[in-house]
């Protein structure tokens, strides 16, 4: 196909990233998945790995990449807080040198970036819910800060290229999203919830379980990124995407307790170091220069991520 688009996705092999490989690919583009494999899976990329359209390549993006694409999706970062900890100076540097790479590629070769961001850049918030021009309440020497400063210095240099570089670029603020391909170890909520019920474990609530988030079902987020990608050149973002229904960390508990016929007990355990008391999107910016809202209600998605946790744990 001679107009077929060359999409490079760096954290292809990721939860995000094998949904997104999949959507370019089924909208007919040439994808080249970079990704070096820190949390993402190459079983992620199953029914992908043999399609003449799609090309893995194995690299750590804090190194240069010297390659012909058109559009570049920057994913590239451990997200889980547990993964994210684990080598928190890796963290910043994917961050900061690698985006400071995929920057340096997109400006080369002329090509559009798009740049998962995170509602992590408000931190704890003092504002509620958290609009696009809310500057955030982040602390930059604790635990959380390799990801959230890091997530913040890679904006600031996306729009300095923006500025400097008249680089076409697109920034989006992701908030929590959950879904199939969600590592089985990478302890976030939802996934822990899911396999501790199945596997009738006791459900680990960190502090009362009083602190909230905002779920957003994984084909919801690829809508809206897609979205984002094809809006005109002068939409830069940063624009939040997530869905706006809020719910306590215990609330969630019950509902996958419920939805699974769990007899599981729940467990408090203590609170990490600057874990956000609340978080919910203010989604405004994404309705209207989107066109986009949420469709997938929180049980209809926990349905489908419980169906992909019990599939993989009977190959266990
Ligand atoms: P994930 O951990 O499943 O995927 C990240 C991918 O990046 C993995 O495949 C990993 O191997 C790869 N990677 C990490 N370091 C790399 C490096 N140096 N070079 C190449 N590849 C590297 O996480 P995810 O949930 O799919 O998140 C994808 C992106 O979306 C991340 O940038 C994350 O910060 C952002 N995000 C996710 C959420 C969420 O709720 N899942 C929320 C906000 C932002
Ligand atoms: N870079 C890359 N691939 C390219 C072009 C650049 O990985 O196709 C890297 C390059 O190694 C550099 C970074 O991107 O470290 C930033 O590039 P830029 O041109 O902005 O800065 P400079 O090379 O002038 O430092
Ligand atoms: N959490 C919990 N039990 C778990 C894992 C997480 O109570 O087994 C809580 C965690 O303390 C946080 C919320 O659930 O308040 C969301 O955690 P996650 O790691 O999924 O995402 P993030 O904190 O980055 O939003």
């Amino acid at each position: 196909m001679i107009d077929q688009k060359r999409v490079l996705v760096t954290g292809g092999a990721g939860f995000i990233g094998s949904h997104l490989c999949r959507r370019l690919i089924d909208e007919g583009n040439d994808v080249l998945c970079v990704d070096n494999l820190y949390t993402g899976r190459k079983s992620n990329l199953f029914g992908l790995l043999n399609n003449v359209n799609f090309e893995f390549l194995r690299h750590d993006i804090t190194f240069p990449l010297f390659i012909e694409v058109d559009e570049i999706y920057n994913l590239a970062c451990p997200a889980s807080p547990i993964h994210y900890q684990n080598d928190p100076v890796q963290t910043t540097k994917v961050n900061v040198h690698g985006s400071i790479n995929m920057l340096g590629l997109a400006k080369r070769v002329k090509a559009k970036i798009f740049q998962a961001s995170t509602s992590e850049v408000y931190g704890d918030p003092t504002v509620h819910p958290q609009p696009e021009n809310y500057a955030g309440n982040v602390n930059c020497i604790g635990r959380r800060s390799c990801y959230d400063e890091g997530k913040r210095c890679a904006e600031t240099l996306f729009f300095d290229y923006h500025r400097q570089h008249d680089l076409n670029i697109k920034v989006a603020r992701i908030f929590n999203t959950y879904g199939p391909n969600m590592h089985p170890n990478d302890g976030r909520v939802v996934s822990n919830f899911i396999i501790q019920a199945l596997l009738e474990k006791p459900i680990t609530i960190f502090g009362d379980g009083s602190q909230t988030r905002s779920f957003c079902y994984i084909d919801d987020l690829i809508e809206a990124i897609t979205r984002l990608m094809a809006t005109s050149d002068d939409v830069t973002g940063p624009i939040n995407i997530g869905n706006p229904d809020e719910f306590q960390i215990i609330e969630l508990a019950e509902k996958v307790i419920e939805l699974t016929g769990s007899r599981s007990e729940l467990v408090f355990k203590n609170l990490p170091e600057d874990d956000p008391k609340q978080r919910r999107p203010d989604i405004a910016l994404a309705g209207q220069t989107l066109k986009w809202q949420p469709q997938v209600k929180i049980e209809e998605g926990l349905k489908k991520t419980i169906e992909y946790f019990e599939v993989l744990l009977s190959h266990l």
